[in-house]
């Protein structure tokens, strides 16, 4: 098989959003194809029409868009290809390799039975095997399995795997109505698109023979197979519900930056030494299959939020505005991206490890007037500190330079001439300009606010200090 371009696969069955397990699977195929300089194909498996919604299949773009993982090719929808499905199974009649069989459900039922109290695996019996039955109303395609030997799963992750054919019975391949199984849709489709290399979850292992078997009696050459394990939650059950959200758009909606979130999937089963940290562009380079672990990953939501923050931090301030406006936006606050958003985050992101803890940090940033915590305005804009903070006010009001030297500067004297510690004069600072007792440090936040945000807060405090009335609308 060409594998001089790697090609590579995400086959999602859209029956519900895009879970933590899948995303990892699309990425470990997205990361192989970037890092090989390869294809990456989008399939949609939507042939059981029962259980595929267009809802879903829409809530898997939206979330391999947020995550940015972007394709080649397709999507192809498994819905729309049933002609190529057929001309596939007619060829494996004719090749001798598929049969019909028009056993009924209850014959096979009762083969079934037979085999199982006999102390043998629940089986075909193989009955209409070798009677070279025309095609007919109703009549179902089997593949005409070896009966001997062995197959042998060569896998790039757990290494070779053989399965004995006689645990295979003659698995149908085609509906009575024509349409294709599972297993026979994802090989032809897989012959069809050129995918030499398939990275998928270990509940997938028992398929594997089955398709390596499809693809010799097609004649084809075998892709690369890796199967990875599952991820667990903290008490090593398969990870689920219990264990946190399991859909990857609800880790956008909690706040968290895309790139943590591959960051952390592509960690839950791939390690490069002890390295926890990626950026995007650090994966592509170093992802490889080799070190894609055997063992389980397990899902650790402290670590996520962890990496989140640094993600956020290691960031450039004017990639992190189109993540954060959705949050200020659901707080009602009118931001537009610009040089004063980028300052408001400047002096949030080393204390934000969600973009919604960074929304609630930027309100005071937004409003009109801040809105004094009551207890604070009560301790810090006490009338005993009128005085120096009247001189503040007066000296930010008529410095020229306003930078972090010339404010500290202008600080020290009003303390010297207050004789006041640092603490002393920049918590009143602070609740004036933001109206509470947290906030980034004095001089950076006042930076960010500008200078004529900071002499008006300042002024207001002042005559708080003086009648005890809020300016605050
Ligand atoms: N459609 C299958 C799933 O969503 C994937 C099949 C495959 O990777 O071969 O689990």
């Amino acid at each position: 098989m060409d594998k001089t371009t790697i090609i590579t696969r995400f086959p999602p069955s859209p029956t519900g959003y895009l879970h933590l397990g899948g995303a990892r699977t699309a990425i470990f195929n997205w990361l192989y194809a970037r890092h090989t300089g390869g294809r990456f194909i989008l399939r949609i498996e939507d042939t059981d029409v029962e259980r595929s919604t267009q809802e879903s299949v829409d809530a898997i773009f939206e979330a391999l868009d947020w995550l940015g993982i972007d394709w080649d090719e397709g999507p192809y929808y498994q819905s729309k290809r049933f002609d190529v499905y057929k001309e596939h199974i007619a060829r494996m009649i004719d090749s001798g390799h598929a049969y019909y069989c028009t056993c009924t459900p209850e014959q096979v039922e009762q083969m079934r039975n037979a085999a199982r109290e006999s102390g043998g695996k629940p089986k075909y019996d193989g009955t209409c095997r070798d009677k070279n039955l025309k095609q007919q109303d109703g009549a179902v395609v089997r593949f005409k399995a070896p009966l001997t030997g062995s197959t042998v799963v060569d896998d790039k992750i757990r290494g070779p795997i053989a399965f004995a054919n006689t645990e295979l019975d003659d698995f149908i391949i085609a509906r009575g109505d024509g349409s294709p199984m599972y297993n026979l849709a994802v090989v032809v489709d897989d012959i069809t698109m050129n995918i030499n290399t398939i990275i998928r979850g270990d509940d997938h292992i028992s398929n594997t023979p089955k398709q390596i078997l499809l693809y010799q009696a097609l004649g084809c050459d075998v892709p690369d197979f890796g199967h990875v394990p599952m991820v667990l939650g903290h008490d090593k059950s398969r990870l689920s519900k219990r264990h946190g959200a399991m859909s990857v758009t609800a880790y956008r909606d909690m706040g968290y930056h895309p790139d943590a979130m591959l960051n952390f999937l592509v960690r839950l089963g791939w390690s490069h030494g002890d390295q926890e940290f990626f950026t995007r562009a650090e994966l592509i380079e170093k992802f490889n299959l080799e070190h894609i672990g055997r063992s389980a990953g397990v899902f650790n939501p402290e670590k996520l939020l962890a990496l989140n923050g640094e993600h956020i931090r290691a960031a450039a301030t004017p990639d992190l505005v189109p993540h954060l406006l959705p949050f200020l936006k659901a707080k009602g606050i009118a931001a537009e991206p610009g040089d004063y958003l980028n300052g408001v985050i400047d002096t949030l992101k080393p204390r934000s490890k969600t973009f919604i803890e960074m929304a609630d940090g930027a309100g005071f940033y937004f409003q009109e007037k801040p809105v004094y915590d009551a207890q604070a305005a009560a301790k810090f804009l006490k009338s005993d500190l009128l005085a120096p903070m009247k001189q503040l006010t007066d000296a930010i009001s008529q410095t020229e330079t306003f930078d972090e030297t010339s404010l500290e500067d202008l600080f020290k004297k009003v303390m010297e001439d207050a004789d006041l510690k640092f603490g002393k004069i920049a918590q009143p600072v602070r609740v004036a300009l933001t109206g509470g007792t947290v906030s980034p440090g004095i001089f950076e936040m006042m930076i960010a606010l500008g200078k004529s945000r900071v002499v008006s807060r300042l002024k207001d405090a002042v005559l708080f200090m003086e009648t005890g009335v809020s300016a605050a609308k």
